[in-house]
């Protein structure tokens, strides 16, 4: 009999659950580039209320919205300012310069997720012929790199004051941003209030096989529905995936914090390991990351090697670094499980 596999690689690989399959097999289906198919009409709609804007875009991914979103707000030889740890950076393939010409700003992350405002005032580019004129600054909340560290409302906030005193616009890669809101018990629409457009992914904790949201101001959204035909993201009876994510959205939004209590009790579990450097209290949403110490008796990827063997899947991010994300499948038995395995390779 086959072993049940703990995966805790990411959120990405969460299977649909069984409402979300019925949903899907039972959607009302249209032509979505015709703006026809009234299950994608429900989700953009319902989107845009939980998050505060007027209007929403159903794109395939993260990555895909990121990108719509950048192609609206900038020209090409534009500037964004973004995190050198974010997402937008490092991980979407470079998208933004590959395929938008815009020029990418990278200011170091802080260990809270933030960017000091300082820095990003000083980024600001002035008028002047030899500068590419900066235009979107973007956040990224959970930021991901951080341990999934959730950014307070406040900075959100000055930052946002500060992108529109200078006549910029503040994009936000919610990815994770239902889990930064769970973490910080604040509603979603007020943590992104500050925010002209915001991405969040349905296909991450909430569970949805496939798909993102991106919203904003109508006259944002109608201009980033033609870039995102432009990327070859117009999509047909596409309400058989957004059945999903109207579930995602309504259902699996508001159960996350049992995802953090798992994490934490992950993360305490693993501080007990003397290879291992982490700080439980740090780990606050669904990411929980290990630093291997000078002394570990094994490299981070042997180690996942073990785990595997073992039942257990974590990621080895290089040989120093692991990491491993909570999300609906996984239970609390399923920590302990997953504790004893990685005491079994180092015990
Ligand atoms: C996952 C993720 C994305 C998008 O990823 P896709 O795999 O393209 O859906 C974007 N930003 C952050 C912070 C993410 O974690």
């Amino acid at each position: 009999m086959a072993v049940e596999t703990i995966d805790l690689r990411s959120d990405t690989v969460t299977q649909p659950t069984e409402e979300m399959r019925r949903a899907m097999a039972e959607a009302a289906v249209g032509d979505d580039v015709f703006g026809e198919d009234p299950t994608v009409n429900r989700l953009e709609a319902e989107a845009a209320r939980r998050l505060g804007k007027e209007a929403g875009l159903f794109v395939a991914s993260g990555t895909m919205g990121n990108l719509v979103a950048v192609l609206s707000h900038c020209g090409r030889g534009d500037e964004i300012i973004l995190g050198n740890t974010s997402h937008t950076f490092m991980y979407e393939a470079g998208g933004v310069a590959a395929l938008g010409g815009v020029h990418p700003h990278p200011l170091p992350v802080l260990e809270d997720g933030t960017i000091p405002l300082e820095a990003i005032r000083a980024a600001i580019r002035a008028e002047n012929i030899h500068y590419p004129p900066t235009r979107l600054i973007a956040l990224e909340n959970a930021q991901g790199s951080m341990t999934g560290t959730p950014v307070p409302k406040a900075y959100m906030d000055a930052v946002g004051e500060l992108a529109h005193a200078h006549g910029l616009a503040l994009h936000v890669d919610g990815a994770r941003i239902f889990n930064a809101a769970t973490a910080l018990d604040c509603d979603v629409a007020d943590l992104v209030a500050a925010a002209d457009s915001v991405t969040f992914c349905l296909s991450k904790g909430l569970c949805a096989p496939v798909g993102s949201v991106l919203v904003g101001s109508q006259e944002f959204i109608a201009r980033a529905r033609r870039m995102r035909k432009i990327v070859g993201g117009g999509m047909r009876q596409v309400g058989v995936l957004a059945a999903a994510g109207l579930v995602a959205l309504g259902k699996m939004s508001t159960r996350l914090a049992e995802d953090h209590r798992n994490a934490r009790r992950l993360a305490e579990g693993l501080a007990q390991i003397p290879d291992f450097a982490i700080d439980p209290q740090r780990v606050r949403t669904n990411i929980v990351y290990v630093t291997l110490g000078g002394n570990a008796r094994m490299g981070a990827r042997a180690i996942a090697g073990a785990l595997t063997e073992r039942g257990v899947r974590v990621l080895a991010m290089d040989d120093q670094h692991i990491r491993a994300v909570t999300h609906y499948w996984i239970r609390s038995e399923h920590i302990e499980r997953a504790l004893q395995a990685f005491h079994e390779v180092l015990p």
